[in-house]
């Protein structure tokens, strides 16, 4: 099938101009002023904005954690995502202590093959360093196509690593030419203060957010920068919430070392005075937590710095029922947010729309970094001739509320309920097929693909 876009305003991460693109199969075929070229489809894009589709490298589908699930499933978070602007998302497959690397990832693609609506990659959590595992590394990289490596520096006795499994992992990663990338928080001063208040009987949702304070990021971040430096291992901390924690990124710069950052939609957005609201503050039960209103501040400027690379969402939805289960004890409140349906369109409205980020700025963050970083790019990430046609058509200026009342995520609250919105995405293609078009899903499951992604250099 064919497909022809025309007069839209095309914007990537370094251009902005009108013209037509015409799609033949899966591809971007040809981009220019007025094509005249016969396609079996034709949009007009007048008024329009037209750019890539989203890509959201951290989300966490139909994932067992805490005893439970996350709520969407690799079927509904993917084509919520699409409803989104986002066309490919990168999953996290979690390896078992004592058990093997192929083994968690047999378990993942049992549960996303056949389901996905939108493309899909993942990520490999290392939480069991060990020769075995090292010798699985080189696998994940040349024949699975996943470059990168997840590790945490928290949740002791569960996934947490240990600094000497660290430095050994960075070495190998370095040498296949992959990633690592770090849940950063110290996961001994946490487990320290969690205990301290539950003995205490501190065990609101507040005492999630008063167990893990800034410095706790902070010292994890520096020392997991200072690690990568040592071993020369390409880095990238994921959700990077504080002031503390981009501070340790900033001073690594002087010695010219690059260490990517993330941030998700939520810690530009929200803070921690939700967790005032007794136990409705669950809805917000992440980790690391929502912070303060200046690491909001800082959060912008490190993107304008190019200093926060990626907007992701650490999407992990829990229904309330399921958020219940730490009724009486923070600590065995699910921790996850829903938001892989809203990223694309709350950064618009409240980066782009309110005059905090250019629009160039929002594609690089939202799009083509991720791509870039993660190897998929310029297959995915961008609009040029011979990429997948992922593209988003999005209207700048109609209004709209989000609510869980109308949202496409399995889970019945909202993190953002009746915010009210300036931009909204209008049709979605995934390679060259309407995916999205007057807030209809039109591709089914199974239609999203695996995508293998290359080696990684550290740099972009
Ligand atoms: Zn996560």
């Amino acid at each position: 099938m064919s497909l022809l876009i025309k007069n839209g305003r095309i914007i990537t991460g370094d251009s902005d101009y009108g013209a037509d693109i015409f799609i033949d199969g899966e591809t971007v075929h040809t981009i220019g002023k007025n094509l005249s070229v016969k396609a079996d489809r034709e949009i007009d894009a007048t008024g329009k904005l037209v750019f890539p589709g989203g890509i959201d490298p951290h989300v966490h589908l139909d994932m067992p954690f805490m005893g439970t699930f996350s709520s969407d499933t690799h079927e509904t978070g993917t084509r919520a995502a699409l409803f989104g602007g986002t066309t490919t998302v990168i999953d996290f497959v979690l390896q078992k202590q004592g058990h093997s690397l192929q083994e968690a990832l047999a378990e993942w693609n049992s549960r996303a093959q056949g389901n996905a609506v939108g493309d899909y990659s993942f990520h490999m959590a290392v939480t069991d360093f060990n020769e075995n595992t090292k010798k699985e590394i080189k696998v994940m990289v040349e024949k699975e196509g996943i470059t990168s490596f997840k590790t945490f520096m928290a949740y002791k006795g569960a996934l947490m690593i240990d600094d000497r499994q660290m430095i050994g992992l960075m070495e190998e990663v370095r040498e296949q030419g992959g990633m690592v990338t770090v849940h950063a928080t110290n996961g001994d001063m946490i487990d320290y203060l969690i205990q301290k208040h539950r003995d205490e009987g501190k065990l609101s949702p507040l005492y999630h957010y008063l167990s893990q304070p800034e410095v706790t990021e902070a010292e994890a971040s520096e020392r997991f920068v200072d690690m990568a430096n040592y071993t020369g291992c390409p880095a990238y901390i994921v959700h990077l919430t504080c002031e503390g924690a981009l501070n340790a990124v900033r001073n690594a710069t002087r010695r010219n070392q690059k260490v990517f950052v993330e941030t998700c939609i939520q810690y530009l957005l929200l803070d921690a005075s939700l967790y005032e609201k007794d136990f409705e503050g669950a809805k917000w039960v992440m980790s690391p937590p929502l912070r303060e209103k200046k690491d909001q501040e800082t959060l912008w400027a490190g993107i304008n710095q190019g200093l926060v690379n990626i907007v992701a969402t650490d999407h992990c939805p829990f229904m309330l029922k399921q958020k219940k289960m730490g009724e009486k004890d923070f600590s065995k409140i699910p921790n996850g947010h829903p938001a892989i349906e809203n990223r694309m369109e709350l950064l618009y409205s409240e980066g782009v729309h309110k005059g905090k980020i250019s629009l160039n700025k929002y594609v690089e963050v939202a799009c083509t970094n991720p791509a870039k970083i993660f190897g998929m790019f310029p297959r995915k990430g961008t609009i040029a001739v011979g990429s997948d046609a992922d593209i988003v058509i999005f209207d700048p200026n109609e209004e709209h509320k989000l609510s869980a009342a109308t949202h496409h995520m399995n889970v019945d609250y909202s993190g953002y309920e009746g915010w009210q919105l300036t931009g909204k995405v209008k049709t979605v293609l995934l390679r060259g097929k309407i995916a999205i078009d007057k807030n209809e899903c039109l591709i089914k499951k199974g239609f999203g693909k695996f995508i293998k992604r290359k080696k990684v250099s550290g740099k972009i």
